[in-house]
C-alpha cells in the first residue's frame, strides 16, 4: 500500500512538471535558432544556450527605451529600469523598501550597493531566466564597477544619435496618462490627436520633456555617463548602433547585434 501510495504520487509529480518542462524546451529551441549554441560558457542556461544579459547605454531621447519594449516581446526577456526597481521597493514595504524609502524622503540618491541588491533580487525572478535588458543603469563609472563585481554582463549596446535628433525626439515625446504607452508626434503618432494608440488615455507631455531640461540632462550624461562607452570597448563587449533611423530600423539593427553577439560590430 505504502509503495503504491508512493508511486501515485510520483506519477503526480511528474506529471504537473511536464507542461513547464516541455515549454521551457519549446522556448529554448525557438531561441537557438537565434543564437550561437555555445555549451560550458559562464551564465550559460542547463540547456546550453546563451543568456542575453544586456545594457542599453545611451544619452537621453536616444529612443532605448522604446528599443528595449520591442526587444522584450521579440526575446522575451524583461526590460529593468532601476527607476521601477526603487518604485516598486518602496512600495513594497519590505525592510529593504523601508530603507530606499528614507533615502527617497529626504532627497538622497539611494546608494548604489543598494540598487545593486534590488536589482540582484529582481534578476532571480523566473521571468530573468534568459536574461534581461538594463535601461539606465549604470550611470557612472563606479556603478559599472560595482555591477561587475556582481553580475556578468554578456553585451553593451550604445545608441548614438545627433543632439538635434534629439531635440526632435523629447520635444515631440507624448506619453499615455492611463497606460504609459510612448507615442511621438512624428515617429510614433497617435492615430487620433492626442489619444493614446494602446488603451485611448490622454496623452500629454512630460514638464522635463522640454528642450531647457533635456539641456542639463545632456551635459550630465557627457560627463557622467559617456566614459562607460570607454569603460565597456575595453571589456570588449560593446557594440555601437547608429539610432538616426526610425524604430523599426533601430529594433532590426539591435537583434542584428544581439543575434550575432559574438562578431564585433
Ligand atoms: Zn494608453
Amino acid at each position: 500500500m505504502g509503495f503504491f501510495f508512493r508511486k501515485k504520487e510520483t506519477t503526480l509529480v511528474e506529471k504537473t512538471k511536464l507542461p513547464s518542462l516541455l515549454c521551457r524546451r519549446l522556448r529554448s529551441s525557438v531561441w537557438l535558432e537565434h543564437w550561437t549554441f555555445n555549451p560550458g560558457v559562464e551564465g550559460s542556461n542547463p540547456f546550453g544556450a546563451i543568456q542575453m544579459k544586456i545594457i542599453f547605454l545611451g544619452p537621453p531621447g536616444v529612443g532605448k527605451g522604446s528599443i528595449a519594449k520591442e526587444i522584450e516581446k521579440e526575446k522575451n526577456i524583461p526590460q529593468i529600469s532601476t527607476g521601477d526597481l526603487i518604485r516598486s521597493a518602496i512600495s513594497s514595504n519590505s525592510a529593504i523598501g523601508n530603507k530606499v524609502k528614507e533615502y527617497y524622503d529626504s532627497g538622497k540618491l539611494v546608494p548604489d550597493e543598494i540598487v545593486i541588491d534590488l536589482l540582484k533580487e529582481r534578476i532571480s525572478n523566473d521571468d530573468c531566466g534568459e536574461g534581461f535588458i538594463l535601461d539606465g543603469f549604470p550611470r557612472t563609472i563606479v556603478q559599472a564597477e560595482s555591477l561587475d563585481n556582481e553580475i556578468k554582463i554578456d553585451k553593451v549596446i550604445s545608441f548614438t544619435v545627433s543632439e538635434e535628433t534629439i531635440m526632435m525626439r523629447i520635444s515631440g515625446r507624448r506619453i499615455c496618462e492611463s497606460c504609459g504607452a510612448i507615442h511621438h508626434l512624428i515617429n510614433i503618432p497617435p492615430k487620433v490627436d492626442g489619444i493614446c494608440n494602446c488603451c485611448g488615455g490622454k496623452l500629454i507631455q512630460r514638464k522635463d520633456d522640454t528642450r531647457e531640461v533635456i539641456k542639463g540632462r545632456l551635459v550630465e550624461y557627457y560627463q557622467k555617463t559617456e566614459p562607460l562607452i570607454n569603460y565597456y570597448e575595453k571589456n570588449g563587449n560593446l557594440s555601437s548602433i547608429d539610432v538616426e533611423g526610425d524604430l523599426q530600423k533601430n529594433v532590426r539593427d539591435t537583434l542584428n547585434v544581439l543575434n550575432h553577439k559574438n562578431s564585433k560590430t
